[in-house]
C-alpha cells in the first residue's frame, strides 16, 4: 500500500501543478486578439501575417491579467518566427569568380546608394569589388554611380548614355575576370513604367551573362523603399515576374513607421532578406537581424 500511495501522491502533486497552471494562466480573449490583429495590419504587416500571428497568440497561455509587456514580447516572438527563416546575408561563394550581383528596383528606391553600401560592405570583408553601370537610361545614373565608386574606392565599368546595358555587363565581367575581382555589382535601369522594355533589357543581360558563366547572375537583389509600405509588395510581385528575384534589401527604415512591410514581404514571398538600409551614408547598411527587427516593430 505504501508504494501505491507513494505513486498516487506523486500523481496528485503533478495534477495539482497542472491545475494551478490552468487557474493562473489564461488565453487572450477575442476582443484582445482583434485589437492585436488590427494593430498589426495598421503597422503594415499585412492581413496574412497579422492573421497568422493572431492565430498563434490565440493558442498561447498568458499569466492572468497579462501586462502589455508580456503580450508585446509574445508578438515580437511571433514576428521573429516569420523573419528568422528569411534572414540571409549575401555570401561571396561563386566559383569561378566573379560573383555577379544584379541590382534591380524602381528609381528612387535607393538602388544607387545601396550598390555603394554593398560595395563598401564587401570591401570591408576584403573582397575585390567592381561596379558596372548598367542603367544607361537615366542621364544622371552613370555619373552618380561613378561618384559613389570613387568614394568607395572601387573600379567601375561604364558605357555611353543610351548605350546597350548588356554590352557593358559583358565588358565588366571580362574585366572583372581578368582582374580577379570577387564581386561584380551591376546597376540596372529601374523603369517599371515600361515593363516590356525592362524585361527585354534584363533578359538580354541574362543571356550575355549566361554565355560567360552559366551560373550568372548569382544574385538578383531587389531594392525596396520601406516608406512605400504595401506598394513595396506590389513591386516584389512585378519584379519577380520581370526579372526573377533572389533576395531583397529594404531601404529607408530609418525615419519610417512602415517597417512592418518587412514582415509582410517575408510572410508572403519568403524571399531572403539580405540587409536593411538605415540612412544615406556608406555604413548605413545593416545585416538583417530578425530578432532585433521584431523587437523594434512590436
Ligand atoms: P535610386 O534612384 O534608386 O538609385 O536611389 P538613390 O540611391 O539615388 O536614393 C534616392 C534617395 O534616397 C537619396 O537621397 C538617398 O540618399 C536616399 N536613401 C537611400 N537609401 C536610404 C536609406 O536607407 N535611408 C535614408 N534615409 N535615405 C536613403
Amino acid at each position: 500500500t505504501e508504494r501505491v500511495f507513494g505513486g498516487l501522491r506523486k500523481t496528485s502533486e503533478r495534477l495539482g501543478e497542472n491545475l494551478s497552471g490552468i487557474v493562473s494562466k489564461t488565453r487572450l480573449d477575442d476582443a484582445q486578439l482583434d485589437e492585436i490583429e488590427d494593430a498589426l495590419i495598421l503597422s503594415d504587416l499585412g492581413p496574412r501575417a497579422a492573421a497568422r500571428i493572431r492565430e498563434r497568440l490565440a493558442n498561447e497561455k498568458f499569466e492572468r491579467g497579462a501586462d502589455e509587456q508580456s503580450i508585446k514580447e509574445a508578438v515580437a516572438e511571433e514576428i521573429a518566427k516569420i523573419l528568422r527563416p528569411v534572414a540571409k546575408p549575401i555570401d561571396i561563394v561563386a566559383f569561378p569568380r566573379p560573383q555577379v550581383i544584379l541590382v534591380i528596383g524602381v528609381n528612387g528606391s535607393g538602388k544607387t546608394t545601396t550598390i555603394a553600401k554593398l560595395a563598401h560592405y564587401f570591401q570591408e570583408l576584403d573582397y575585390g569589388v567592381m561596379l558596372a553601370a548598367g542603367d544607361t537610361f537615366r542621364a544622371a545614373a552613370i555619373g552618380q554611380l561613378k561618384v559613389w565608386a570613387d568614394r568607395v574606392g572601387v573600379p567601375i565599368v561604364t558605357g555611353p548614355e543610351g548605350g546597350d546595358p548588356a554590352s557593358i555587363v559583358f565588358d565588366a565581367v571580362k574585366t572583372a575576370t581578368d582582374q580577379g575581382i570577387d564581386a561584380l555589382i551591376v546597376d540596372t535601369a529601374g523603369r517599371l513604367q515600361n515593363k516590356r522594355e525592362l524585361m527585354d533589357e534584363l533578359a538580354k543581360i541574362r543571356r550575355v551573362l549566361g554565355r560567360l558563366n552559366p551560373e550568372a547572375p548569382h544574385d538578383v537583389v531587389l531594392v525596396l523603399d520601406a516608406t512605400n509600405g504595401q506598394n513595396a509588395l506590389q513591386q516584389i510581385e512585378t519584379f519577380k515576374e520581370v526579372a526573377g528575384v533572389t533576395g531583397l534589401i529594404m531601404t529607408k527604415l530609418d525615419g519610417t513607421a512602415r517597417g512592418g512591410v518587412l514582415v509582410a514581404a517575408a510572410e508572403q514571398y519568403g524571399l531572403p532578406i539580405h540587409a536593411i538600409g538605415v540612412g544615406e551614408r556608406l555604413d548605413d547598411l545593416r545585416p538583417f537581424d530578425p530578432d532585433l527587427v521584431a523587437r523594434v516593430i512590436a
